[in-house]
């Protein structure tokens, strides 16, 4: 080969759709599902990082379609349990997410690509205050890297400040739940509802006022290490606006959009439901 010109440089293979089959399918809100996979003899699967989706692609009315779907499990409760979940808030007027939300059963096989993602919790040594703002089903990543941010160090702490429409419409609520009472007073969460008035509840659209008003009851923003912002465009982009102007570097905030394929009509998918 000494001499001769490569015509195509070398380049890591694609990785591989491989066949998973679903062994769970709970509602996490009323219009989104939990999907877990047994992944319990693929390493490939259960080698990922908090904050990483994964590609589902499935035969949808003759039409092949692949979206992505973040862990919402850290990895210790994966390699535990032999089992990585997604879960899935069905889209009006979507092509796989309704589908995923009403069709999929136990024991359906689905082609699903191994995870990847830079939207991820770093190995860190000390304690680290973390905060998540979400909107909708932008919660699946967060509460991974929430999860795993307890774990990491027993003296770490996380906000997660919540955007949904109603309280049935709170994407893995009870899930949220169950991680606060696990953790013992480290997970304080701030819910915000955009069509149901609750006693106690923030109420309101996700604007830049609610978010300051919100934000401001997080404490010194300066003691925050990590930000992670997940969910629609319009709320990444006014959460992440406010910090920039408040002083916080680039290198603490992270983001992960769902919506990659063009911009989202809000008069048809209003931001703080998805
Ligand atoms: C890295 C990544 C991780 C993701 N993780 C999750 C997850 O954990 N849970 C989850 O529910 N979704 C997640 N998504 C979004 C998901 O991949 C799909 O885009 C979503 O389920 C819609 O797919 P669909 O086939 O139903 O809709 P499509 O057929 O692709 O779209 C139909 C219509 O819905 C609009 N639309 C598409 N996506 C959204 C959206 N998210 N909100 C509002 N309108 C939309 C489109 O503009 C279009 O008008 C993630 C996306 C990315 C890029």
């Amino acid at each position: 080969m000494d001499g001769v010109p490569l015509l195509r440089s070398p380049s890591t293979p694609h990785p591989a759709f491989h066949p998973l089959t679903v062994v769970e399918v709970d509602p996490v809100a009323e219009h989104a599902v939990s999907i877990g996979f047994d992944v319990s003899s693929m390493p490939m699967f259960l080698d990922y990082r908090a904050g990483q989706y994964v590609t589902l692609r499935a035969l949808i009315n003759g039409e092949s379609v692949r979206q992505s779907y973040s862990i919402w499990v850290p990895p210790s409760r994966a390699a535990r349990e032999g089992v990585i979940r997604v879960a899935a808030a069905a889209v009006q007027g979507g092509r796989m997410s309704p589908w995923l939300a009403s069709e999929v059963t136990i024991g359906e096989v689905m082609a699903v690509l191994p995870p990847r993602g830079d939207f991820v919790l770093d190995e860190v040594a000390g304690p680290r205050h973390h905060v998540g703002v979400v909107g909708g089903s932008g919660i699946t990543p967060v509460l991974a890297i929430a999860a795993a941010a307890l774990e990491q160090h027993d003296e770490s702490t996380v906000d997660l400040i919540l955007a949904n429409r109603t309280r049935e419409s709170t994407v893995l609520g009870s899930e949220v739940v169950d991680l606060q009472r696990a953790t013992e007073g480290r997970l304080r969460v701030e819910h915000i509802l955009s069509r149901e008035r609750v006693h106690g509840v923030r109420y309101g659209r996700i604007d830049p006022l609610v978010i300051r008003a919100v934000l401001d009851d997080v404490g010194d923003i300066d003691a925050v290490d990590d930000w992670w912002l997940c969910g629609p465009e319009g709320l990444i982009a006014d959460v992440e606006k406010w910090l920039q102007g408040s002083g916080t570097s680039a290198e603490h905030i992270h983001r992960e959009r769902f919506t990659s394929t063009g911009p989202v009509d809000p008069r048809k998918n209003p931001p703080s439901g998805t």
